[in-house]
């Protein structure tokens, strides 16, 4: 009787698929990955992998992303109910009205938003790249979409922007609290706090470093430390534990888990291969516009 791992290695040769994991998903997805990484690493991933099947293991965008990206591709997800509700947390509408607003804007999407703001928006960033593309960016002004907490922290690294606001947010980063981060240090008075930018302000200014979910594993594993706290959603330990055995990793908030995530399970992946189910579909028009912004993204952090 097969297990589910040599059911999952065939399927792959015989779809000629190459399977793609968010840090965030359960940690036996990340583990039977070919590549596990950050938004920015999956997009790169997608277009560079020789495969004429990518199977994604990651909420929705992740897919229209790599779909945009790759239009001749068969783009499937693991589970197709994986969504981000951040992702849709702006309008077409506000965009519109902002642009009337403001001469001399740039729309700047995160890359945690529906391939339909992607193809109204200048150009779209990642959390490891935000700051480099936003500082190159010859536009005055900056609706950033959809994340309030992020575009905060972007607006302190570039301050000569004029960033104007919207009021999206991660409700798993959002809810990570000072009080949590303070409470876990006076416990761990050791431990450095390593934050993801769309963790709310108040939680940024206590960070000894902030970034990206790859930045926090890179730090977590060249620094010299040995305890972690940890302010992002928790199936980055996986990864931080794979890397560094030896050190602790803490969580402040009793829940820094995305449920939609951790709907991907590794019979999902068997099924999705076997049946080619959840294939990612878009119109073609919002494809070319959508892929422009990408493109920029891709171009400038080159
Ligand atoms: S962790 Fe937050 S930003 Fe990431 S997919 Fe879940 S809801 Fe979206």
């Amino acid at each position: 009787m097969q297990t589910i791992l040599e059911k999952i290695t065939q399927l792959k040769k015989e779809k000629d698929a190459v399977i793609l994991a968010h840090y965030y998903v359960p940690d036996d997805v990340q583990a039977i990955s070919d590549f596990v990484g950050d938004s920015y690493f999956l997009s790169k991933k997608a277009t560079e992998a020789p495969q004429q099947t990518i199977l994604f293991c990651g909420v929705s965008f992740m897919g229209e992303s790599a779909k945009i990206l790759n239009p001749d591709k068969t783009i499937l997800m693991a589970d197709d109910k994986a969504d981000c509700p951040m992702a849709h947390m702006v309008s077409i509408e506000k965009i519109k009205e902002i642009r009337n607003t403001y001469d001399d804007l740039a729309v700047v999407c995160y890359i945690n938003s529906t391939a339909e703001i992607k193809s109204y928006s200048d150009v779209c960033v990642t959390s490891s790249n935000a700051v480099e593309i936003v500082t190159a960016l010859p536009q005055k002004s900056i609706f950033f979409i959809p994340d309030k907490n992020l575009a905060h922290y972007i607006a302190t690294q570039v301050p000569d922007k004029n960033f104007i606001y919207h009021d999206g947010y991660c409700p798993i980063h959002d809810r990570i609290s000072p009080e949590a981060v303070v409470a876990c240090k006076e416990k761990h008075p050791n431990a450095k706090i390593l934050v993801h930018p769309e963790c709310p302000p108040n939680v940024v200014a206590l960070a000894d470093y902030t970034g990206s979910t790859s930045g926090i594993i890179d730090f977590a594993t060249k620094d010299r430390g040995t305890e972690f706290i940890i302010c992002t959603e928790e199936g980055i330990g996986y990864e931080l534990r794979q890397k560094n055995p030896q050190k602790t990793f803490l969580f402040p908030e009793k829940n820094q888990t995305c449920q939609d995530m951790k709907l991907i399970t590794l019979e999902d992946i068997a099924n999705t291969l076997e049946t080619g189910n959840n294939q990612v579909h878009l119109d073609e028009e919002m494809m070319k516009k959508a892929r422009h912004s990408l493109a920029k993204m891709h171009e400038i952090a080159k």
